[in-house]
């Protein structure tokens, strides 16, 4: 069999086509200097500029070098996907293709995946070279990360260079704009192992940034996503139900409490007040009305997610 590859490089890129090169030479002379076996394998995300042309002239002289073009820009996760899909190495690293993230790690991400026994080691920016725009909603947003998926030791979900074991990458699934959260989509996927490591961090060179302001809301929307999808995402019911059913309740109580009054009012023949003149009317109303919306969303949620093809996907780590 084949020996495999040490490591694969993922690059997902967008209109980069002046850093290209210069990120070329720099990996290759870190993976020289290391005798790696490894591959490259830039991920061209639609670019509209002559980054293409690049990368195929970058692999006409380099054989570690593959490329993949999408025909349309679809977003650095979907990028990642198929770079992921592609990798041969034991060990996958994935990096920015704007220079902002320095190869020079790449050696000592390696060693900690091999030797330390990580799962995944996400760089993190100590001292980063960005706007203060983006570094004080980042503060803010890796502590609402680190609380929600409960993996306490990470200071930079969003960090590009990241490195994996091969086995990570296979099993999950990076979609839409998850790659806020890797760290998050692993430990839910069973990889508990995540570390970090401190980065070196540039000024971005050449181009500039492809996300604005707009990545924090829908990093935190996507946030919620992830949480609720890991807790209740396999039975909808337990929360939606649970909800529902409470609301019906102390709706249905309500409605007693009304009635009763009604009827002890005409028991004792003393002048009824409407019903409609209580609070209690319109509590009962309004709990059994949601309550009703809640049972029954839960219910086809229910049915949406057993008839998912993935309702029984597990991660089976061995078998014998
Ligand atoms: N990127 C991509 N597709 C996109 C947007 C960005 O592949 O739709 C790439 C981009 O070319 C870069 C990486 O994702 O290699 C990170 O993007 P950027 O440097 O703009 O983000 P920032 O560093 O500002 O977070
Ligand atoms: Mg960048």
């Amino acid at each position: 069999m084949e020996e495999k590859l040490n490591i694969s490089v993922v690059v997902p890129l967008y209109n980069e086509d002046e850093s290209l090169p210069e990120l070329h030479e720099w990996i290759t002379r870190v993976m020289r200097d290391n005798k790696f076996t490894y591959e490259i394998i830039f991920v061209n995300d639609g670019s509209t500029d002559r980054s293409w042309n690049v990368i195929e002239s970058l692999a006409e002289r380099d054989a570690h070098v593959h490329g993949i073009k999408f025909r349309r820009n679809y977003g650095k996760s979907p990028a990642l996907f198929c770079g992921f899909k592609a990798a041969q190495g034991q060990v996958v690293i994935t990096m920015d293709a704007d220079l902002q993230d320095s190869p020079d790690e790449i050696p000592e991400l390696y060693r900690m995946i091999t030797d330390e026994g990580y799962d995944l080691v996400s760089g993190y920016k100590q001292k980063r070279y960005d706007p203060l725009s983006k570094t004080l909603p980042t503060k803010l947003f890796n502590a609402t990360a680190r609380w929600v998926s409960g993996i306490k030791n990470l200071h930079d979900f969003n960090c590009g260079l990241k490195a994996y074991r091969s086995e990570v990458v296979k099993n999950i699934e990076v979609y839409g704009e998850m790659h806020r959260y890797i760290p998050y989509l692993a430990k839910n996927a069973g990889f508990d192992k995540i570390g970090e490591k401190v980065v070196h961090h540039q000024a971005r060179k050449y181009g500039h940034t492809k996300f604005g302001l707009n990545r924090f809301v829908n990093g935190y929307l996507d946030l919620l996503s992830l949480s609720f999808l890991n807790k209740f995402g396999k039975q909808p019911m337990h929360v939606f139900g649970f909800l529902g059913t409470l609301m019906f309740i102390v709706g249905f109580i309500a409605v007693v409490v009304v009635g009763a009054v009604k009827v002890t009012h005409l028991i004792n023949g003393t002048p009824a007040p409407l019903v409609t003149n209580s609070p209690y009317f319109y509590i009962a109303l309004t709990m059994m009305l949601l309550g009703t919306q809640l049972f029954l969303t839960g219910f086809v949620a229910e049915l949406v997610s057993r008839s998912s093809s993935s309702r029984n996907d597990y991660q089976i780590e061995k078998e014998f």
